[in-house]
């Protein structure tokens, strides 16, 4: 191995059983791992480093393994937690929390969509940890429901986010390269900038947007249909979305207006945190309709 020893370790299959396939994202398989010597469970997450880590690695090992070692300290209730990293020669593994209850995507595709009364509780837990993430500086980037893991089968709505600091990992540009490929959560300024990567923690507050209007609704608000006159970039870089009645006449004002303060081009006017916490939705307050104007 060439990551010095002190920070990653090599034979994880001297320390692990490897089991069936967890899941797939875009840059990794996960497995279940078994801990020969203590018997418990993990996921392990396996990156190829020829596909994701070759200009991340040239840019030198020292500052990958800083990313590393940051990641390991990240510790919060509602994040998938990174226990330890080995190497081999053309994989990396992250030893992670195992998380059973599965995706959120996954859950609202089956149940169509959460309550407003739910919607919050999953909410504020999203809201908690971005703030956590953010400030320990790390932005996520990658917020989605496929990225949002219920903690227990037997729980709706205590969630564990995954996926967090992989652009740190993988490289900044890279990540977002590859992100892009499905851009319905993409912020406008993450998808008009990807090269230079000039963008902060605002793209998370715009992801943050499209996940709490597809929990309650259980339909995304930008499309990529066929017959669609505006693109999918066309609609997202002017917040070009609607609350159809179909699906959002019951749904309260200021749920709503909450949407819309995410879903704000100008990263200076969109939402943060701090304000999110406060608005009338995350207190059970009502909004005015000119609120929504
Ligand atoms: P990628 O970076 O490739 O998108 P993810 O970390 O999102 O990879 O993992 C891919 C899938 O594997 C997830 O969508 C989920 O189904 C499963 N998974 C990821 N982490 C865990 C975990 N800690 N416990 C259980 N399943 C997981
Ligand atoms: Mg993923």
């Amino acid at each position: 191995s060439v990551i010095p020893p002190e920070n990653t370790k090599t034979g994880i299959y001297t320390q692990y059983d490897i089991r069936h396939l967890l899941g797939e994202g875009q840059f990794a398989e996960v497995k279940l791992g078994i801990h020969k010597k203590t018997g418990n469970y993990y996921a392990i997450k396996i990156i190829d480093k020829k596909k994701f880590l070759g200009p991340k690695l040239s840019m030198g090992r020292n500052k990958l393994m800083d990313e590393v070692k940051i990641l390991t300290r990240i510790r919060h209730t509602n994040l998938v937690c990174l226990e330890a990293i080995y190497e081999s020669e053309n994989y990396l593994y992250l030893v992670l929390e195992l998380v059973t209850g599965g995706e959120l995507c996954d859950k609202i595709m089956n149940k169509g969509h959460y309550s407003e009364d739910d919607s919050r509780i999953i909410f504020k837990q999203l809201l908690d940890v971005l703030l956590y993430l953010h400030s320990e500086g790390i932005v996520h980037r990658d917020l989605k429901p496929e990225n949002i893991l219920l903690a227990q089968k037997e729980n709706n709505t205590f969630i564990k986010v995954a996926d967090f600091g992989v652009s740190r990992i993988i490289g900044q540009n890279q990540y977002m390269q590859t992100i892009a490929g499905t851009p319905y959560y993409l912020a406008p300024e993450v998808l008009v900038q990807t090269e230079k990567g000039g963008y902060g923690k605002e793209c998370d507050y715009w992801s943050l947007g499209v996940v709490l209007y597809v929990i309650i609704s259980g339909s995304l608000p930008f499309k990529d249909k066929p017959n669609q006159e505006k693109s999918l970039q066309q609609q997202i870089s002017t917040a070009d979305f609607s609350f159809p009645k179909e699906k959002w006449s019951n749904i309260s004002l200021a749920a709503k207006n909450l949407i819309k303060r995410f879903l704000t081009v100008d990263v200076k006017k969109r939402i943060n945190i701090e304000q999110a916490l406060k608005h009338p939705w995350m207190l059970k307050k009502n909004c005015l309709v000119t609120d929504l104007l």
